[in-house]
């Protein structure tokens, strides 16, 4: 069983820990600050053993170099020119195995946040590691690539399992229950889901991970083919959007301005 640490770091950052139940070699997600990592190893009596990244942006990647300096550990990564750190290059499709074999991750390239952007999926516990892309009730930025590619990715994540945990890299989830319920306002899942996140950062509690399931019901972005999201992009846009990627465009171009 893979136990999964959570790591607040700069204003809304969240890094990953992950490493396998009664083993200490330990795997960073995305480390954009090499500190909070280095403590939650001590805290926890952790190895560092691998560092996993999905996007060149400084908040995903401030850190490894810090955390390379002691140690001999490999750095898994897209292959990209922006993130020279990454010693063992993935693409789409490519199987990661970590720990002697006893952990495994599918490869898959999501493009549209940035373009070499990918995302971990664990087939075994159903978990994911997305970066930027997919974030709890919205999701990044599309920052390098065109709405058909971002809307694909997206689509790929929806199509993961249900039970999928969706380990995100940030805590925007009011902000973005807030735009959701502008695009939905009659979603009764909706409504629950900003109740409850409403109280667990009351409680200074993180709304992430969350699951796949609630994603696909909440999240506009996974919702381009509803009619009542269909309905309100096209309001938005001001004459009708049908195309997942028109809606979507629609929905990120909205966001962008909420
Ligand atoms: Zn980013």
């Amino acid at each position: 069983m893979i136990n999964v640490i959570i790591v607040p770091a700069f204003q809304d950052n969240y890094l990953w820990l992950f490493h396998r139940q009664g083993s200490d070699a330990a795997y960073a997600v995305d480390p954009g600050e090499a500190a909070p990592i280095e403590q939650a190893l001590r805290k926890h009596r952790l190895q560092l053993a691998g560092i996993l990244i999905t996007h060149h942006h400084a908040d995903h990647i401030g850190g490894v170099n810090a955390l390379l300096q002691q140690r001999d550990i490999p750095v898994y990564g897209p292959l990209s020119s922006k993130i020279p750190a990454v010693s063992r290059p993935l693409a789409d499709g490519d199987l990661l195995t970590l720990d002697g074999g006893e952990i495994s991750f599918r490869v898959l390239a999501v493009p549209g946040h940035t373009l070499e952007h990918i995302a971990y999926f664990n087939p075994d516990e159903h978990l994911l590691f997305c970066g930027d892309t997919l974030f709890a009730a919205g999701c990044g930025r599309m920052f390098e690539g065109n709405p058909v590619q971002m809307q694909n990715s997206l689509q790929k994540l929806a199509d993961l399992p249900a039970d999928t945990t969706v380990y995100c890299a940030h805590e925007y989830t009011l902000a973005n229950l807030k735009f959701a319920l502008q695009v939905e306002q009659n979603n009764p899942a909706l409504l629950a889901r900003q109740q409850e996140a409403q109280r667990l950062r009351a409680a200074n509690q993180p709304t992430v991970p969350s699951r796949l399931s609630l994603e696909l019901a909440t999240n506009p972005f996974l919702r381009v083919t509803q009619r009542a999201v269909i309905e309100a992009a096209s309001a938005y846009n001001g004459r009708p959007v049908d195309s997942p990627a028109e809606v979507f465009a629609a929905l990120r171009r909205w966001k962008d301005n909420f």
